[in-house]
């Protein structure tokens, strides 16, 4: 897909709305629009990469700040349990294909996800 195209390369430009918790040079962090649970953010990297399968060697700073900053947005408003997620693929509930880790907290998780 063009980033032209793409969902979060517009929010990342500002030319679609959203409710942004944090941002640096490499990613913003906003809350999605349809919650999964009482706080349920997306971190975006500003690189367009599709699918975490496409990830390369260069990229795993990018990725694992991803993670970082998530535990350190958490740590920050005192979310001491939550989940990190990845989906990758349609099949795995992946509808935005611009790489995004979901942080969801404020409930009791069920495992395994449906
Ligand atoms: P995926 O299903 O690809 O793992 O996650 C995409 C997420 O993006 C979904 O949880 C969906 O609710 C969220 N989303 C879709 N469109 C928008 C939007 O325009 N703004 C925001 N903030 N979130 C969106
Ligand atoms: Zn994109």
């Amino acid at each position: 897909m063009n980033t032209s195209d793409c969902l979060f390369c517009k929010v990342l430009e500002r030319k679609i709305p959203a409710k942004v918790e944090y941002e640096d040079d490499k990613l913003l962090a906003f809350y999605d629009i349809n919650p999964q649970a009482p706080v349920h953010l997306l971190l975006v990297p500003k690189k367009h990469i599709e699918k975490i399968s496409d990830l390369e060697e260069n990229h795993i700073a990018l990725t694992g700040s991803l993670i970082y900053k998530a535990a350190r947005i958490a740590e920050k408003n005192h979310w001491t349990d939550y989940r990190l997620v990845f989906n990758n693929g349609a099949q795995a509930g992946q509808s935005v294909f611009h790489i995004h880790l979901h942080l969801l907290s404020g409930r009791k998780m069920r495992w395994p996800p449906g």
